[in-house]
């Protein structure tokens, strides 16, 4: 969204050629020839300049670029680095989208967030400069110790802010929701001052009353940005300390007669082509906990099948997602396959993780065998997805329609997805398995090994947060 050039602003931004990066893409990867070596820092929305010219001023060994949509406030900020007689200054007059068109990776090494538009309606999440995703897209262009520093008054927009800090798996590296009365217990005044330069809008919200909050975001220790690109996991597999992942993914997966004996009543004689691991639950309540809880991030919506046992929605809301359904018949009664297509593809343009929970038990006793052209149907539209999106697909089995569906070949397009999509299948254990174990499995259809062990690895990290697990052969307690 650019903002409409007013003539004679075009005329006074003249005076301003030599701070002026209008085109940033084209400093990719030079902009140290620009800032001679010194480190860069960008503000992104800098207003009317209050708190980047103090900075500047502060640390003249630091190269600062300002971003700013709007050419108006832009230009009283252009004002006051003239006026101080700054060199560390340039300024960019325009509404930041993906920086790594500006900066190439590790080029930045500080990022500014100072008030921010808090955006409230629901539907403008995406575009808050806190989302997920910019969060990440600022990652790709920071140095490994490289910080993002968010402020704001805004209580709602602060702390769904951290829910995206976790959902990205990034770290809170500081954090506080009455930042200048942190400040007023620092006893040596010039570090009081370094600890916090006001901006424009701090002060007017300061004036009404507001706390500011300001929280600086950073790597987890050894994790480069851009590696959520090989995990389907919300929370990148999430890294278990190796002393105990080892032993809960010991008593959690399932022992390979086990295994093969679900893997033979799901599939017949012929073998899976996915990589298939399997994880003992105790039902599948906790199974369709597990999985929204590891493959959806908080705030996102959970697609289920409009047929489902209702404990999925308290789930779904308990974890802090929500549920949407898609229906499974239109008016005349026959499959509505249009809608499984329209749901996924709105939820998947509004989230970048996506969990389905199909009710296959639920739909079989209501549909019968076109509980399988759902399947294929939902299948298909998940082939076609954005492949840049990760998709978690739980079906559940339950009763016998739905082993019917099993054994007659209807879980079979769940094998063979694209490597973005993790097919995963919940139902209670074949008869044979029962004796001394939990009532229930969880199967992953993985498109590669590293996807089916990072199931294990999440599986475990939910599973030790909710239930109690001993290792005595596989025993739940
Ligand atoms: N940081 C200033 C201004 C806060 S108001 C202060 O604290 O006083 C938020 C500012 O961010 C507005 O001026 C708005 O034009 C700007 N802005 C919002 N989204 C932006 C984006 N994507 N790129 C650049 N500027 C943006």
């Amino acid at each position: 969204m650019r903002q409409r050039r007013v003539k004679n602003l075009e005329t006074k931004y003249e005076e301003y050629e030599d701070i002026l990066i209008r085109d940033p893409s084209d400093m990719r990867g030079r902009w140290s020839e620009r800032s001679g070596g010194c480190p860069v820092y960008v503000e992104i929305g800098c207003g009317k300049g209050r708190f980047i010219s103090e900075l500047a001023a502060r640390e003249p060994g630091h190269f600062f670029v300002a971003i700013e949509g709007n050419m108006s406030v832009m230009l009283r900020a252009m004002e006051k680095i003239r006026e101080k007689g700054l060199r560390n200054v340039v300024f960019t007059p325009e509404f930041a989208e993906d920086l790594s068109e500006w900066f190439a990776d590790g080029e930045v090494q500080g990022i500014f967030l100072n008030f921010s538009d808090p955006l409230p309606k629901n539907y403008w999440y995406r575009r808050r400069l806190t989302y997920r995703n910019r969060l990440l897209s600022y990652f790709r262009v920071l140095a490994e110790d490289g910080t993002v520093t968010f402020k704001t008054d805004n209580t709602g927009l602060f702390e769904w802010s951290l829910q995206e800090i976790m959902a990205a798996d990034l770290k809170v590296l500081e954090i506080t929701r009455d930042l200048h009365a942190e400040a007023m217990s620092i006893e040596d005044p010039e570090e009081r001052a370094a600890f916090n330069i006001e901006t424009e809008y701090e002060a007017k919200f300061t004036g009404l009353g507001e706390k500011i909050k300001r929280v600086v975001i950073g790597r987890k220790d050894g994790k480069g940005a851009g590696n959520m690109n090989t995990s389907i996991a919300a929370f990148n597999g999430r890294n278990i300390r190796s002393s105990i992942a080892d032993s809960l993914t010991d008593a959690l997966k399932a022992d390979e007669d086990c295994k093969s004996e679900t893997v033979r009543q799901l599939f017949g004689e012929d073998h899976p082509k996915s990589f298939t691991e399997m994880i003992m639950a105790p039902g599948k309540t906790e199974a369709v906990r597990l999985v929204i809880s590891g493959y959806s991030c908080p705030c996102d919506r959970v697609l289920m099948s409009s047929a489902h046992d209702p404990v999925y929605d308290l789930i779904a809301e308990d974890l802090g997602r929500s549920a949407e359904c898609f229906s499974l018949t239109d008016e005349k009664g026959e499959p509505d396959l249009a809608d499984i297509g329209y749901r996924i593809g709105k939820l998947l343009r509004n989230q970048q993780h996506l969990t389905i929970i199909y009710d296959a038990s639920a739909c079989a006793a209501e549909n019968g065998p076109e509980a399988q052209e759902i399947l294929r149907e939902i299948c298909r539209v998940l082939n076609a997805a954005d492949p840049g999106k990760k998709i978690a697909f739980l079906t559940v089995i339950d009763d016998c329609d739905a082993a019917e569906m099993a054994r007659s070949g209807g879980i079979h397009p769940l094998d063979g997805l694209r490597s973005n999509v993790l097919p995963l299948i919940t139902g209670s254990l074949p008869d044979a398995c029962q004796a001394g174990r939990p009532g229930a499995f969880v199967m992953c259809l993985a498109y590669s090994p590293e996807t089916a062990d990072e199931f294990v690895r999440v599986s475990a990290f939910s599973a030790a947060a909710s239930w109690t697990i001993r290792k005595t052969g596989h025993n739940f307690e």
